[in-house]
């Protein structure tokens, strides 16, 4: 309990003096950490200070070295690069420079160091810390500082966050920065796409990654490129230019009318060969005779707003880095904040960097597996994806003919990015497996009415990933509207797979069928639902498709509420977001906008906490007076309260404001929806595709279609996929009146909006 360890800290008279600092490339939620570390840093009875510039600001000191307040990081979270700056410096390469930087820290009374950049500022940081002691003796003995000083600073905390948009440290799953990146690459690719198909063109997009294909292939299976090269996984030498012209002269009498291949700046042949995107457009030219342009996206990468989980993230990290500073003892490793499966987890500092090292180094001496197996867990996973959904496999790969199913695919429920991406992903792995897929038009009611199931090519669905919304058609009808139809058509049809994609509906589907297994043989075929919905309250899984989506259309919709808020100096706005009876896009929404209350189905509203939000708003623009950024934000889930309305808040705030400040309300609606998919959704919904036919398939040639275990919620938890049964899910971890999963893993985050916005309460 946070609250319980600031009290202990405090009474027990520490007062740390934690530094901030952004250094080597920047990275989009850069900001954002600062932001976490200077506020929570104060939350708990810290002092705390910028370092401006990297460590060239280290080096100089003075007013390089500042000391920041609540209100100085306003609006941060929102800003692309680093507002503190960032340099690559080399004073600090020699002793002397770290000499001059440990004099600086002890002027300015700093003790803790917390560095957000790449593998090598990491390293730095490590290293003067190592030196630490023998810096002070020495600055000690040359008489540049007193005893008494030295002694109360022998030892300095050093805390490691990765801040790097290539997702090339090992012992994390993912950087800070790493998806805003992805975010900038795939809008990149989307739009090359519409002008390549336009002129039947193809494209070769060069994006960052020197020792790292993580952007290259995420992008490849986010925007379905047509090849990609990498440098774990390098391109044969000597065949690499046949496979991929055989895949390009494929896609293309299938119909297809533009190539897109993605190329990582450090990708190799086996032999390490560089292969440039120069080299690949001259052989398209050459051989295939196409239309080819080169695009080397370059610096774009680097810039722009940070996306939603980048904002989480950094928030998160920020906030553990100085829990982590505070815990720091002299025998303790420096650590590093990382996330694996989902969780924030310290690592040590130095072990992270060996091993990211250990990458290149595989790949120098060609041990390309090793290089593999030093990446996330989900890499190969992607990669995997990307190959099964995207290569034109001959007849080799399919299945025995009297293995091969029919595969029908249907939405259930309102729209959710990544539904889309899912069912083309299905449908290809399908046919590359000898497969037949189907998709049942328009829901269970389509299908029961109007027989509305066709069968879908590997061209139909081509151009899907990118698509928001359903090609397919969606509404909320499950099965029930009639059990016996329902069977009726599914022997009609010769179906032996069902693919469930949607949100609590099609949770809810795939229980009653499953429960009419008993008296309908038709259904006891091996069924999944792949969980898309906004909200994400289907239980079984951590993340739904869409969520993403929905969370980056809401941040981006905040954002210019509350720009607008700011413009008008004094504004509350009210701002209503869907979720149905989970809090989680409320929750995550108030985290990455900076919102000041948020009011959730889960924790209803009450007299008193509206009491206490509008005194702390009060409070805020009294202390804010005169100043420029003084707009502010509450995000109220839809259904939070039946009597507290959004309408009714803004008008509490209206009248208890008494004219000196204001409230209007916002309602973005469907808008949450977002449009095209974001990459995460993308990305999360081919992975999770491909893991459902291949689950049919071992269902199947076990004998499974009767027995429960077979009709299954297929979720991610952690960083893998999981396989539930959806009667054990609705037994053990749905709140089924309440539509939504019990225990939520996101619920600790709402203390932290309060804490973050200034309010020293918890709900
Ligand atoms: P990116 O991933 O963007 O390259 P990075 O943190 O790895 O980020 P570097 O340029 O390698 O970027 O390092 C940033 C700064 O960290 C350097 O300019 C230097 O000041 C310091 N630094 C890096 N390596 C060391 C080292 N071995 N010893 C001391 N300082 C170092």
């Amino acid at each position: 309990n946070r609250a319980a360890a600031t009290a202990s800290a405090k009474a027990a008279g520490i007062k740390k003096k934690i530094a901030v600092m952004t250094s080597g490339g920047d990275s989009p939620g850069m900001n954002a950490v600062v932001r976490a570390v200077v506020r929570y840093a104060i939350h708990r009875g810290c002092d705390a200070f910028a370092i401006y510039e990297g460590y060239e600001g280290l080096v100089q000191g003075g007013d390089m070295i500042r000391q920041m307040q609540w209100g100085d990081v306003r609006g941060w979270l929102a800003e692309g690069g680093t507002l503190i700056g960032t340099a690559r410096c080399m004073a600090f390469r020699e002793r002397a420079g770290r000499l001059r930087a440990a004099k600086n820290l002890i002027a300015a009374g700093i003790d803790s160091l917390i560095v957000c950049g790449g593998d090598g500022s990491l390293t730095g940081a490590d290293l003067f810390r190592s030196e630490w002691p023998s810096l002070v003796q020495e600055l000690e003995d040359t008489q540049a500082i007193t005893k008494e000083t030295a002694d109360l600073y022998r030892h300095l905390t050093i805390v490691g966050l990765v801040g790097s948009i290539d997702n090339d440290m090992s012992s994390t799953d993912v950087t800070i920065g790493a998806f805003s990146s992805l975010h900038r690459i795939c809008e990149s690719v989307d739009s090359i796409s519409s002008t390549a198909i336009s002129h039947s063109r193809a494209f070769v997009v060069e994006v960052m990654g020197r020792h790292c294909g993580w952007l290259a292939v995420l992008a490849a299976l986010a925007t379905g490129a047509d090849f990609v090269f990498i440098p774990e996984k390098p391109a044969e030498v000597g065949k690499w230019q046949d496979e991929m012209c055989n895949a390009l002269q494929t896609f293309r009498r299938l119909g297809k009318r533009k190539s897109i291949i993605i190329v990582a700046e450090g990708a190799i042949d086996s032999e390490l060969k560089p292969i440039s995107a120069e080299d690949i457009k001259n052989l398209l030219v050459d051989r295939l005779h196409l239309d080819t342009r080169v695009t080397t996206l370059g610096h774009v990468q680097r810039g722009g707003v940070p996306c939603a989980y980048d904002r989480m993230l950094a928030t998160l990290q920020g906030v553990d880095a100085v829990d982590a500073a505070l815990a720091s003892t002299p025998e303790t490793p420096s650590p590093m904040i990382a996330i694996n499966g989902n969780k924030i987890n310290r690592k040590p500092l130095m072990e992270a960097v060996k091993l990211t090292h250990q990458v290149a180094e595989a790949i120098e001496a060609k041990k390309f597996a090793h290089a593999m197996e030093l990446r996330d867990p989900e890499f190969a996973d992607y990669l995997d994806a990307w190959v099964g959904t995207t290569l034109v496999e001959d007849e080799t790969h399919f299945v025995p003919k009297d293995q091969r199913m029919r595969v029908a695919i249907i939405h259930v429920g309102a729209p959710a990015g990544g539904m889309n991406a899912a069912t083309r992903a299905a449908v290809r792995y399908c046919l590359n497996r000898g497969h037949t897929p189907l998709a049942i038009d328009n829901g269970f009611s389509g299908f029961l009415r109007h027989d509305s199931i066709h069968e879908l090519s590997w061209l139909d669905v081509d151009e899907w990933c990118i698509r928001g919304g359903s090609e397919i058609g969606t509404n909320r009808d499950t099965p029930d509207l009639d059990m016996g139809l329902t069977a009726f058509k599914f022997q009609q049809y010769q179906i032996d797979a069902l693919l469930i994609v949607g949100g609590f509906e099609a949770f809810t589907a795939l229980s009653q069928l499953e429960q009419a297994r008993a008296n309908y043989p038709a259904f006891r075929i091996p069924m999944a639902i792949i969980p898309a919905t906004i909200s994400n309250n289907v239980p079984g899984t951590e993340f739904s498709l869409g969520c993403d989506t929905s969370l980056n259309a809401v941040m981006t919709y905040c954002d210019a509420i509350k720009q607008s808020a700011s413009a008008s100096r004094r504004r509350v706005f009210v701002c209503e977001v869907q979720g149905g009876r989970s809090g989680y896009v409320t929750t995550v929404g108030g985290l990455i906008t900076g919102a000041s209350s948020i009011y959730t189905p889960e924790d209803g509203i009450s007299l008193d906490m509206l009491r206490r939000d509008i005194d702390h708003l009060k409070q805020s623009f009294a202390l804010e007076a005169g100043r420029n950024r003084a707009g502010k934000l509450i995000l109220r889930n839809e259904t939070a309260s039946s009597v507290y309305t959004t309408e009714v808040i803004a008008n509490i705030i209206r009248e208890e404001a008494h004219q000196r400040f204001s409230a209007r309300t916002a309602v973005p609606g469907h808008v949450q929806q977002g449009g095209n998919p974001s990459p995460m959704d993308r990305a999360r919904a081919a992975r999770l595709a491909m893991r459902a036919i291949r689950f049919f398939e071992s269902a199947r040639n076990n004998g499974l279609g009767a027995d429960s275990s077979s009709a299954v919620v297929i979720g991610i938890r952690g960083a893998g996929v999981s396989f539930s049964p959806v009667e054990e899910v609705e037994n053990n971890e749905a709140e089924i009146e309440l539509r939504r999963p019990k225990n939520a893993w996101w619920r600790s985050m709402h203390e932290l909006v309060n804490v973050l916005a200034g309010k020293t309460f918890s709900d």
